[in-house]
């Protein structure tokens, strides 16, 4: 019987979904068994479209076709939250089960506080995520940095700190850090980020702490909440899904790891925030003198949603005029300084490519830095 706290080796009995998936395929064997055993109505999960750049979410609610969405999209930039107030009804009268990267499970806590969605309807089984790459941007460093026709590309992969693709004719590896110096690799918000391993959902899977002779053919499965205990243990019970205790050398390892993402985030911020100081409003002022007022940050942003109504009319930021009043920005910076969890949408869909994240979130980290002082700026757990 699986509790909070443990820490597995997990793998699927089904041959479909071991063909399909990124390592044990934990994640679609445990989301197979909770709709064959109607514990969830449906599952939200990411799929490939049109090519491995095209990360699309899919409502799944016919088990047979969760092997459809096994695998892992790095250039997958989606933040599920929001789908599930806009499109699924917070799931306020549906269970549903949703893979998450540790900025979607923030997501779900802030539209969860703000009553937008009803967590005890939602189950999460999270992955561990050392970043995503844009896949615009993607598809130019693969170009350039690749030599390759980035539609010839059919996988993508990051192991050992390599971003790796298999293409017609060969495979190539290049380091991530070379790739960031150069300004490709992963989004600068997911290089700040800190929620490497999203102990927020109730499962937490990765790759991280899988020893040599397993590598490639369990999950790596850390016990989350008691949610995600009960899931496990039925779906074990149901020989949907096999485990082990974890090597406690993985372990160590695994811990080494997450410690060592942390620091690489520390770098990231120091660098990303002390170019911003001390003229941090200033050059919001400059950066956002291009914006057009197209409220895609806000139609994305998981906690900025109250306020785009309320924008639309106010004295302090009149419609139609362009440039837009400052006040738009301030008050949307305002509002969201307390809760930005760093997901990157709002800068990932704007179309004047206003640095819109970093800007929220060096606000927030100063303001946690106020509040816990300890901290300091460097330290922001988000
Ligand atoms: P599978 O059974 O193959 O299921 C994968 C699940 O992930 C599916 O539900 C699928 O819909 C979902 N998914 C795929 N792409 C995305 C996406 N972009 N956003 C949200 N959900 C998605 N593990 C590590 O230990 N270290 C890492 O640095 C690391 N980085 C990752 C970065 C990204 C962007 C992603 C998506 C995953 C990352 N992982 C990392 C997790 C790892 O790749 C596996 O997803 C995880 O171990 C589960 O493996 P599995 O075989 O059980 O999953
Ligand atoms: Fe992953 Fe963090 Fe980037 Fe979200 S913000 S995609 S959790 S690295
Ligand atoms: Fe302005 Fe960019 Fe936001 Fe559109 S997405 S409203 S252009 S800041």
């Amino acid at each position: 019987m699986a509790k909070k706290g443990d820490m597995l080796y997990a793998w699927t009995n089904d041959a479909e979904i071991k063909k399909h998936a990124e390592l044990g395929g934990a994640v679609s064997a445990l989301w197979k068994y909770a709709l064959e055993s109607k514990t969830v109505d449906a599952i939200l999960a990411i799929q490939k479209g049109k090519d491995l750049y095209d990360a699309q979410p899919v409502l799944i609610k016919n088990a047979a076709d969760i092997k459809n969405t096994a695998g892992s999209l790095h250039c997958g930039t989606l933040l599920m939250a929001k789908l599930v107030k806009k499109y699924l009804d917070g799931a306020q009268d549906s269970r549903i089960g949703v893979t998450v990267k540790g900025c979607d499970a923030m997501g779900f806590y802030e539209l969860a506080k703000r009553e937008q969605i009803n967590l005890d309807n939602v189950i999460m089984i999270g992955v561990n995520c050392g970043g995503s790459v844009s896949p615009v941007l993607a598809r130019k460093m693969i170009a350039d940095k690749y030599g390759v026709d980035p539609d010839k590309v059919h996988k993508e992969e990051i192991d050992k700190g390599q971003f790796i693709i298999e293409y017609e004719g060969g495979h190539k590896g290049i380091s991530v850090d070379e790739l960031e110096e150069h300004g490709y690799g992963r989004r600068s918000n997911c290089r700040r980020c800190k929620l490497k391993i999203p102990r927020q959902a109730d499962l937490a899977c990765g790759n991280w702490g899988v020893t040599k002779d397993k590598a490639g053919k369990v999950t790596f499965v850390e016990v989350c909440s008691d949610k995600g205990a009960d899931l496990l243990t039925k779906a074990v019970a149901a020989k949907k899904i096999a485990v082990e205790p974890a090597d406690p050398k993985g372990i160590e390892i695994r811990a080494k790891t997450e410690a060592s993402m942390f620091r690489l985030a520390d770098k990231w911020r120091m660098r990303d925030f002390s170019e911003l100081s001390p003229h941090l409003w200033r050059t919001i002022e400059k950066e956002t003198a291009r914006c057009t007022k197209c409220y895609a940050c806000i139609d994305k942003c998981p906690v900025c949603f109250p306020v785009a109504d309320k924008l639309k009319g106010t004295t302090m930021v009149r419609p139609g005029t362009l440039p837009v009043d400052q006040m738009f920005h301030l008050r949307r910076f305002a509002h969201i300084s307390d809760s930005c969890v760093n997901c990157g949408q709002c800068e990932e869909c704007c179309p004047m490519e206003i640095p819109l994240a970093l800007f929220s979130h060096a606000i927030r980290t100063e303001e946690d830095s106020f509040f816990e002082p300890k901290l300091g700026k460097a330290s922001y757990t988000n």
